[in-house]
């Protein structure tokens, strides 16, 4: 046994004895040990068990715990919240650093809350909750973590990375018997932290509390927000670097999803050796998140990666059709789960513009929006690096070929997806032609992706036919300027009225239900994080509000000019990576 593994009993031994009552919130500091943990002899299985499942707004009926992890993952034998090398573990203990001012709670999402965490909204009304969500805090018996990853950063390897600002507060299980990891972030410095200060200022914040509910809602795969809290403490950052170095305000965001492990988790491993610490990760991820693929079967991996190029082709396919950039498509911010994580100089594109880079950051526009898919294949051939000391000669040659299909199931997964924008029913060969075709009408004219998208599915056959767009379709109109309009909407119409059984009112229903007429673009988290900066949440909370339904017009988001042209003001933002 490792020394690692023997931490690891010993967490875990802590852990067992106070699963069973300790629900109670135990002050970051002094008690920051694992000592003065209660002793229960209640059983999970008891009756409090389900009382507990139902939605409560008393954190002491409610529990965490990071067994699950520790149990099975060795964590790190050195106890020192210190910066360092970290070597033959997963995690590393080390508790978040509560703020020294008064933290203000700015907004939660009540869905997360009810939905996920089995929390009565009212509970953020409760000191305990405040405490919890800002790192005062830790949940008795639950012991916090942060995760040693590495990854690959604009194309080169960067060793030792891991959660700088964050920490794994604890695994929550559901009424549903689904596990939640609970993150906060922006919470003090980690052993990962390098020469960051561990903090997380109040604009990223807002940024990533919103937009990761907004993808959500959107449908796409993605980490969730459940709360933003936003102290007075300072935070230095040069928010440009151009010289320019402010006082900003930190602030923490507790993200929750079912694994926060990336590419980088792996990466790390294989990296440095630690080739029996790969299997035992690699196992414990297939079992817990990859129930399809069968345990006993020498093709394990293989199965894994697998489904890892699938679902990372469909994820970026889905962020495409949302004209969604990410920004730092690192493969320590590419999710094993392919879910979108780690919201940082992320944009939704305007003007319809491959060459769309969100990150100011970006000098080499790597992470430009039409590349995002390249990348993808870039980050899973990183994956495959790192898995071939498991995969035999054999296996190795069949990853190669699964990797080779990334691409066919990209594009029919993108072409499915912008099928359903235009309200396409059934396969025609010709429907590639008709996409590419619009979509280069949009980048030639500058037309806004969201709204042209979602202005096809207003307007009426009729409307099209005649070429008579309203002035209210401001998006159309401004493709309709294109010299090829016409043509393009003489294909179209003819495409559509090969739509079996279906109807022109079905249609605009169909391709309104896909085709958001709300995201979050630049403007308006800028115009939020404004107000926010004066601790006025109104507009974090309207958008919170809009974008929980994308796709249905609301009078509120009408009247804020949600739907409108960007205002003038907008051009000039930037988004840079410091956050
Ligand atoms: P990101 O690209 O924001 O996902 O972060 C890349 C790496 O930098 C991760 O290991 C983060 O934990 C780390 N990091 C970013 N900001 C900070 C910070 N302020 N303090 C410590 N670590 C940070
Ligand atoms: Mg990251």
């Amino acid at each position: 046994m490792s020394g690692c593994h023997g931490v690891a009993q010993f967490l875990t031994w802590v852990v067992l004895i106070c699963q069973a009552g300790c629900c109670l919130l135990d002050s970051i500091g002094a008690a920051g040990s694992f000592r003065g943990i209660p002793v229960s002899n209640k059983s999970n299985l008891d009756q409090g068990y389900c009382e507990r499942k139902r939605k409560t707004n008393s954190l002491s009926m409610w529990s965490l715990s990071s067994e699950s992890l520790i149990d099975m993952l060795p964590v790190d034998t050195i106890p020192e919240n210190s910066i360092r090398k970290v070597r033959d573990c997963i995690f590393s203990v080390a508790y978040p650093t509560p703020f020294i001012s008064r933290v203000l709670l700015v907004a939660v999402s009540k869905d997360v809350l009810e939905g996920i965490l089995d929390l009565d909204v009212s509970v953020k009304q409760t000191d305990d909750f405040l405490q919890l969500v800002s790192g005062g805090k830790v949940v008795l018996g639950s012991i916090p973590l942060t995760h040693r990853y590495g990854g690959h950063q604009f194309g080169s390897w960067a060793g030792q990375l891991g959660d700088g600002r964050a920490h794994l507060i604890g695994v929550y299980t559901n009424r549903y018997g689904e596990r939640w990891e609970l993150q906060l972030k922006g919470s003090g410095k980690t052993p990962y932290s390098r020469n960051g200060d561990g903090r997380a200022v109040l604009r990223s914040s807002v940024r990533e509390f919103l937009c990761s509910e907004a993808m959500h809602y959107l449908g796409i795969p993605t980490s969730r927000a459940a709360s933003l809290v936003v102290s007075n403490d300072d935070v230095w950052r040069d928010q440009f670097y151009n010289g320019s170095v402010k006082k900003e305000r930190g602030a923490v965001v507790l993200r929750v999803a079912k694994s926060w492990f990336r590419i980088g988790s792996l990466e790390i491993l294989a990296h440095s050796g630690e080739l029996d610490l790969q299997r035992t990760l690699l196992d414990f991820v297939i079992q817990e998140h990859f129930p399809s693929v069968d345990m006993n079967d020498s093709n394990r991996y293989l199965d894994f990666f697998s489904k890892v190029v699938l679902e990372t082709a469909n994820l970026i396919a889905l962020w495409m059709s949302v004209g969604f950039a990410h920004g730092v498509c690192n493969t320590d911010n590419f999710s094993l789960l392919s879910i979108t994580i780690d919201y940082g100089p992320f944009g939704f594109m305007e003007s319809y513009d491959p060459n769309f880079v969100p990150n100011t950051s970006d000098d080499e526009r790597r992470y430009k929006i039409g590349n995002q898919a390249n990348v993808g294949m870039f980050n899973l051939n990183k994956l495959l690096q790192a898995l071939k000391p498991v995969l035999d000669h054999r296996q190795k040659h069949l990853a190669f070929q699964i990797l080779e299909g990334y691409s066919e199931h990209y594009y029919s997964r993108f072409t499915e997806l912008f099928r359903a924008k235009l309200g396409l029913l059934g396969e025609s060969e010709d429907d590639n032609y008709l996409i590419a075709f619009l979509l280069k009408l949009m980048e030639d004219t500058k037309a806004d992706f969201t709204m042209a998208f979602r202005q096809l599915s207003e307007i009426t056959q009729d409307q099209l036919k005649e070429l008579r767009v309203p002035q209210e379709f401001w998006a159309l109109q401004d493709l309709a300027k294109h010299k090829f309009f016409s043509e393009w909407v003489t294909i179209y119409l003819l495409r559509l009225g090969r739509n079996m059984g279906d109807s022109d009112s079905t249609r605009r229903k169909r391709m309104t239900a896909v085709n958001p007429r709300y995201v979050l673009r630049n403007w308006m988290a800028e115009s939020a994080v404004q107000k926010a900066k004066m601790n006025d949440f109104s507009e974090v909370h309207l958008l919170q509000e809009v974008l929980q339904h994308p796709f249905q017009r609301q009078a509120a988001a009408e009247k804020a000019g949600y739907s409108l042209r960007p205002p003038s003001w907008a051009k000039d933002l930037k988004v840079s990576c410091s956050s």
